[in-house]
């Protein structure tokens, strides 16, 4: 192959997002991945049992059913199909009730009020009031920042949908958003359980928009799945970019970004191999690898290094994937079965949880997710089994135990080897069977994933981390991944973060992806004498 136009390090949803933009304006795309599949954490597999998939990461894709730019490249044209669950999700209240999002906004509010009379008005009342600022907000979200045309529009939804009240609203925590708008706990857990399910703890500023984000576009999209498993996601975006000419190499990985006189101008892969390139560098690999990492510091500005020293992660994740011959007995199931099942005793256990991550505690009661496979997508198993998983958050590195130890027996403080993540596991195991008893019966095999193996299986997951980074609002916007750096544009010259590390962060959207590719198209559109000087990595610092 002669020099590509652009190289893309990483085959993640944003990195074939990138992959496929730039295929679309007609250049040469070489994509080049450490791990002998594509795909990122979107992928799936048969390695727990023949016979039943599992998606080895992520799962349901609502972002991607709201990102235009994964819409505009019609995957369906190229094999993907996205399939539903009877419900989107359920949260058992613990007395053999259920809080339940359904796909219709009457159906959800008829739930909630039969379990507390006067909720379902107060969530058609919220259901009317996103309906205002979702379209700009949710535009404003998944464009490069700063969002001029959707962010001018929101504020200007947002002063007619409340003024201040409604930038109050979309500040708040999930605990106190909940406890203002609803009566019940059920949909007071539907809206921190789906904040949680970010990393946000429920008592930060912000979690509240991050759960209801979540929850409304459940009720509007669904948790969509893709027929056959998650890797078809990505499949669909390599046949599409292999359509258009783009080259894939697995087994690939990338140990050094070429700068020359502060141009990218290429990159080194593990073997020695030195592949040059005639317009970009694009990175789908995390902020700490690249800065310091496939980047030189000699290369950098002091300040950016300064600043990566404040960079945060998001907490670990100990995930495990069960085969089942039958479905999850739950204790009082919903008759429309959620595909997504989050478990948490009440509102008031995800603050505590989310207080001993942040102390480096195991949480006693935090949030386990479930997905339900086979229920969502029938392909997933044998007639009549289920594919199901379940995570669960926890500290990167235990600093403690917590006080109830007991719960947390074989649990190790430090890092967090695999027998830790089996006993956690273990415990996860134990919350499901306490709402489904029987549950153990049904597992026929398992497959547990912690922080090591995640990291392990894709690079960009560093000590079991989702999000490429928190998701809290102080590494956010223009200060994701370190203030000032809210573009894809690096302080190198054709080189773009474009991983879940840049603006606008975890899941799977392909936002960061299609930022960093429009802005390498957007420079090279623009005259080399026309483009500003930048800031020499020796200028002083501000
Ligand atoms: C267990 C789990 C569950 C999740 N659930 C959901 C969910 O249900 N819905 C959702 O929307 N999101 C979910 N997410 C988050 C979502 O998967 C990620 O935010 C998303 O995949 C980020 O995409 P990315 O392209 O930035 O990075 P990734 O998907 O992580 O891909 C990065 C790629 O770059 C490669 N790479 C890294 N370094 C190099 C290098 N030096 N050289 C070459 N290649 C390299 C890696 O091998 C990897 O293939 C989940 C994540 C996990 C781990």
């Amino acid at each position: 192959m002669p020099d590509p136009d652009a190289i893309i390090i990483g085959s993640g949803p944003n990195g074939l997002v990138a992959a496929n933009v730039l295929c679309d304006a007609g250049w040469d795309v070489l994509v080049l991945e450490a791990q002998p599949r594509l795909g990122g954490a979107v992928a799936s597999d048969s390695a727990v049992r023949e016979g039943w998939i599992h998606d080895t990461f992520s799962s349901f894709y609502p972002l991607a059913a709201a990102s235009p730019t994964i819409a505009g490249l019609e995957l369906e044209r190229h094999g993907l199909e996205w399939v539903h669950a009877p419900a989107v999700v359920g949260h058992p209240l613990g007395d053999g009730r259920w809080a339940v999002l359904h796909r219709d906004r009457d159906a959800t509010a008829a739930s909630l009020d039969e379990l507390c009379p006067g909720d379902g008005d107060a969530w058609l009342e919220l259901c009317r009031w996103w309906s205002r600022i979702s379209q700009p907000l949710i535009g404003a979200l998944l464009t490069p920042f700063p969002p001029m045309r959707h962010g001018s529009s929101l504020a200007l939804q947002a002063a007619r949908s409340g003024g201040l009240d409604a930038v109050r609203r979309m500040l708040m925590p999930a605990r106190g958003l909940g406890q203002e708008l609803f009566r019940g706990e059920g949909p007071r857990l539907l809206l921190a359980g789906n904040a949680a399910h970010a990393d946000i703890p429920v008592d930060s500023a912000g979690s509240g928009l991050m759960g209801l984000l979540l929850i409304m576009l459940g009720q509007e999209l669904g948790f969509p799945v893709p027929r056959g498993g998650a890797g078809s996601l990505s499949s669909a975006m390599a046949a599409r970019l292999e359509e258009l000419g783009g080259v894939t190499r697995t087994s690939c990985p990338v140990v050094e970004v070429i700068v020359e006189d502060g141009r990218a101008t290429g990159v080194r892969t593990a073997d020695g191999e030195q592949i040059t390139c005639r317009r970009c560098v694009v990175a789908d690999v995390a902020a700490t690898s690249l800065y310091g990492g496939l980047v030189d510091w000699g290369h950098l500005p002091s300040r950016l290094r300064r600043r990566m020293a404040t960079f945060e992660w998001d907490p670990g994740t100990v995930k495990v994937d069960w085969a089942l011959d039958g479905p999850i007995p739950w204790i009082g199931a919903p008759d429309r079965a959620p595909g997504t099942v989050h478990l948490a005793p009440s509102v008031d256990a995800l603050a505590v949880a989310g207080a001993e991550a942040a102390a480096g505690v195991v949480p006693r009661h935090g949030l386990v997710l479930i997905g339900q496979m086979a229920t969502t997508d029938p392909t997933r198993a044998p007639l009549a089994a289920e594919s199901a998983w379940a995570y669960t958050h926890v500290p990167s590195t235990v600093r403690q135990l917590s006080p109830a130890a007991d719960g947390h027996r074989g649990i190790e403080p430090g890092p967090w080897s695999h027998d830790s993540a089996e006993r956690m596991a273990d415990r996860v195991q134990a919350r499901v069977e306490e709402c489904a008893p029987g549950f153990a019966d049904r597992i026929t095999a398992r497959r547990v994933l912690g922080p090591v193996e995640l990291e392990s299986l894709d690079a960009n997951l560093v000590g079991g981390a989702l999000n490429g980074g928190t998701a809290a609002l102080q590494q956010q916007l223009v200060f994701r991944p370190v203030p000032g750096m809210g573009r894809a544009e690096t302080p190198i010259k054709g080189l773009y973060l474009g991983s879940a590390s840049a603006h606008p962060g975890g899941g799977v959207h392909g936002a960061c992806g299609s930022n960093a590719a429009r802005a390498a198209l957007a420079h090279a559109r623009v005259p080399s004498w026309l483009r500003p000087a930048r800031r020499a990595a020796s200028a002083p610092d501000v």
